[in-house]
């Protein structure tokens, strides 16, 4: 038997390190790791101890004899990759050595700002360091960032990594201030008066905008903003969105893209039993949908989803999967890996695919690239311009032809991308919407000097890209910096202590939710949740969370 890495791998590489005959790849470290778009188990070197099993915080490994029916397929997924990228015997094992601080050594506090993953993998890099007093600060009432609020709903066991990252912030070194905002309540200065560092890990949560005509118009909204939606985000708890009509078109290819247009193919009943907020659910009850369009600018061989996503969008039951068979036909590959032709294929079954009576249907369309949004009052269209797509030296570029095409449709998702905004009291990029850093130290400006004491983890570092587990290696290398700068004497140190902190910030925000506040808003939502045989029923708005929050036990 050997074991095999399935849809729901969050890449965070916790199972290599558990891993007795290194037979997981890309291990961290290896070149292909930050791309990859999962991790996959190697057939012939596996020798079946389970560790992986244990390991995985999303319970995307199985053993090859009971591999659900539907995700079969991921048994020659793991093969193809190392059909493609065999293991070099002389490979050396990745070997991390503990980390510890010298015994004389005073407390050594740090604090993260953010509480989604790469946030939680900071805090556990550095909890569990003896010696080591770590403070996560969220504007939110609840923690974990994306993974509560941007994970699809119908991934739960995406979510699981929660459960991890639950057991971090519980941690006794661990101190939590939920719903206080750093900026606002409390300034990056006060927190590095208290702190010997502060790691800025809130991630980033504005859009990348497309620059057209129409793009502000009502019905042109942003795909994040759609998805904080669903999932029931405070910030969106009154947004509507006009469900109403027949066509919605997707901006983007990549999985936000897939994840919005799977919350409006799937017939509502899908949701029912998951942690999809209920207001969603009950908008999409009522939907008028039958079509997402979900429209890229270059061919299907550069597509910016994966293929656990795409493989998984062409198997739902009442939604067909469909592309234009002009757009896909004849693509090539410059670099055909199995893995790359078997994503590539999923659009070529579906532009061979006609639309089934009383199914949606999500359309995969090619080589258009938005140029207006059009209508009078709100969205009426959106045109597009036609593109080709030439490889030159390895270099992609998309031409226009000089012909358009205009698609109807009264809701626009721009799936574009997330963008990083500026924080007072940080340098930033403006050009890349990222904080300018060197392996997580922050640097006065772009290729400038360490700002000592400052770091950044997560998409505020790198840019939105990667899914959940990229951000462990993120947070590591941020955290082996920290540490190499203590070890080199250039942390200063705080004039303020543990408990000036802490009455600091209650006296700015009486509202702040400690790690017991936030642990009954959890047993609430969950209490509900059960009584629906859901996971949970979120509470949406502020109020209700913070009401939650003091909840006698
Ligand atoms: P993304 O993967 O970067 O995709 C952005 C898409 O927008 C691409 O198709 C890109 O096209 C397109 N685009 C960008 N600018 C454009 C423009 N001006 N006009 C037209 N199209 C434009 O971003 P994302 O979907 O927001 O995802 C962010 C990260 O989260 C990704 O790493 C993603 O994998 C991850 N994520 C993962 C999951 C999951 O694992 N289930 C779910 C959600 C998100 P080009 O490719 O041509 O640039």
């Amino acid at each position: 038997m050997t074991f095999v890495i399935t849809q729901g791998c969050c890449n965070d590489g916790a199972c290599v390190a558990v891993c007795p005959v290194q037979c997981i790849r890309p291990r961290p470290g290896d070149p292909d790791f930050t791309t990859a778009e999962q991790l996959y188990v190697d057939p012939a070197t596996c020798i079946d101890c389970g560790a992986c099993l244990d390991e995985c915080p999303v319970d995307a490994v199985h053993g090859d004899y009971d591999v659900p029916d539907h995700l079969a397929h991921y048994l020659q997924i793991n093969a193809d990759y190392f059909a493609d990228h065999p293991i070099e015997q002389e490979e050396a094992m990745p070997g991390r050595t503990r980390r510890r601080l010298p015994e004389d050594r005073p407390e050594l506090r740090v604090a993260v700002v953010g509480s989604g993953p790469a946030a939680c993998y900071a805090a556990a890099e550095l909890s569990e360091i003896k010696g080591v007093a770590v403070t996560v600060l969220d504007r939110l009432p609840t923690p974990f960032g994306l993974v509560r609020a941007g994970v699809a709903p119908d991934h739960p066991e995406t979510r699981l990594v929660a459960e991890r990252f639950r057991a971090v912030l519980s941690r006794r070194a661990v101190t939590c201030f939920f719903n206080v905002e750093v900026g606002r309540d409390v300034t990056v200065a006060e927190l590095a008066e208290h702190h010997h560092a502060v790691v800025w890990a809130a991630g980033a949560d504005d859009d990348r905008r497309l620059g057209i005509p129409g793009e502000d118009l009502p019905g042109s909204v942003s795909a994040r903003e759609f998805v904080a939606w669903y999932n029931g985000h405070p910030d969106a708890a009154d947004a509507t969105f006009d469900l109403a009509g027949e066509r919605v078109v997707v901006v983007g290819n990549g999985n936000v893209a897939l994840d919005v247009a799977r919350a409006l193919a799937r017939p509502a009943s899908a949701f029912a039993t998951t942690d999809m907020a209920d207001h969603a659910l009950a908008a999409l009850e009522g939907s008028g949908v039958r079509e997402v369009v979900v429209a890229a600018r270059r061919g299907p061989e550069h597509a910016a989803y994966t293929l656990p996503e795409v493989l998984a969008l062409s198997d739902l039951e009442g939604v067909d999967l469909l592309a234009e068979p002009t757009e896909v036909m004849g693509t090539r590959l410059a670099d055909p890996t199995r893995l790359a032709e078997r994503k590539l294929d999923v659009v070529r079954e579906a532009a061979t695919r006609t639309p089934t009576e009383g199914h949606r249907a999500v359309s995969l369309r090619f080589l258009l690239t938005p140029v207006s949004i059009d209508g009078t009052d709100r969205v009426e269209s959106v045109t597009f311009a036609r593109n080709v797509v030439t490889t030159t030296d390895g270099v992609v570029t998309v031409q226009p032809t000089g012909e358009t095409e205009t698609i109807e449709t009264s809701l626009v998702l721009r799936a574009v991308g997330y963008r990083g905004r500026a924080v007072e009291g940080l340098p930033f990029d403006l050009h890349t919407g990222t904080i300018p850093h060197a392996s997580g130290r922050v640097l006065d400006g772009p290729g400038g000097h360490p700002l000592a004491g400052l770091y950044c983890a997560g998409w505020i570092k790198r840019g939105a890209t990667g899914v959940i587990g990229t951000n462990r290696v993120d947070a590591i290398e941020t955290v082996e910096s920290l540490l190499a700068d203590l070890a080199a004497g250039v942390l200063p140190e705080p004039s303020g202590t543990a408990e000036d902190l802490e009455r600091l910030v209650r006296e700015r925000r009486p509202e702040v939710v400690d790690t017991a506040g936030w642990q009954r808003i959890n047993a609430a939502e969950k209490q509900a949740g059960a009584a629906q045989r859901r996971p949970r029923v979120k509470l949406v708005t502020v109020e209700e969370l913070l009401a939650a929050s003091h909840a006698p036990a």
